[in-house]
């Protein structure tokens, strides 16, 4: 080794599971600074560069930038952010719709809240239409609590359960029928009553 020269210093910085493009399959990956230096027998004594991430795949090898470890879901996450996605909104259109009328502010709440959730807008129409459709095809609220139930941890449950009762509250007054109608919701999907009824008093 020349006794002037640059080396590269490394530093380990994190290490977890990411979406390897190469792969194409979800892998453990170490992450790492390089920093260039100018060194004196091997010493460094002068940064030569600004310190770059590296995100290595520890199977295959291959080397990728940091923003690597926020790229595109596979194929597997994307359908259950999709179902997820469905299924919450399902649940606000069935609950919407279960005194029997659409209300403005009800639709309006939807959209906001599926919009917060989701990063999605949906129009209106599209809204109304995805509404008819839940309704013709017959499921019910529970069908679809019930298929997100597994899936989810608590904050996600508890995120639902906020959800519903941002759109039961929307008309400027929460029913009774509405308010038990939550809190079976609730328990369908394995909260407590008492977590429910906390969600209900603070929805925001
Ligand atoms: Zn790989």
């Amino acid at each position: 080794m020349a006794l002037l020269g640059p080396i590269n210093r490394i530093k380990p910085l994190k290490e977890g599971n990411f979406f390897c493009p190469k792969c194409n399959d979800q892998t453990a990956y170490r992450a790492k600074e390089v920093r260039r230096w100018f060194s004196v027998m091997n010493m460094p004594v002068l940064p030569l560069a600004s310190p770059e991430g590296v995100v290595e795949c520890t199977i295959c090898n291959g080397t990728y930038e940091m923003n690597v470890l926020d790229a595109k879901l596979n194929e597997d996450e994307q359908a259950f952010l999709e179902n997820f996605e469905k299924a919450i909104l399902n649940a606000m259109l069935l609950l919407m719709m279960s005194d029997g009328h659409i209300d403005d502010a009800e639709v309006q709440t939807v959209i906001e809240v599926y919009a917060k959730l989701t990063d999605k807008t949906l129009g209106r129409e599209d809204m109304l239409a995805q509404a008819e459709h839940v309704l013709a095809a017959g499921h019910t609220l529970e069908d679809y609590l019930l298929s997100i139930a597994d899936v989810l941890n608590n904050d996600g449950k508890r995120l639902v359960i906020r959800s519903m009762s941002l759109v039961a509250a929307a008309d400027g007054k929460m029913e009774d029928a509405e308010r038990e109608t939550i809190i079976e919701c609730a328990q369908i999907i394995g909260l407590a009553r008492t977590t429910a009824l906390e969600i209900l008093e603070d929805p925001s």
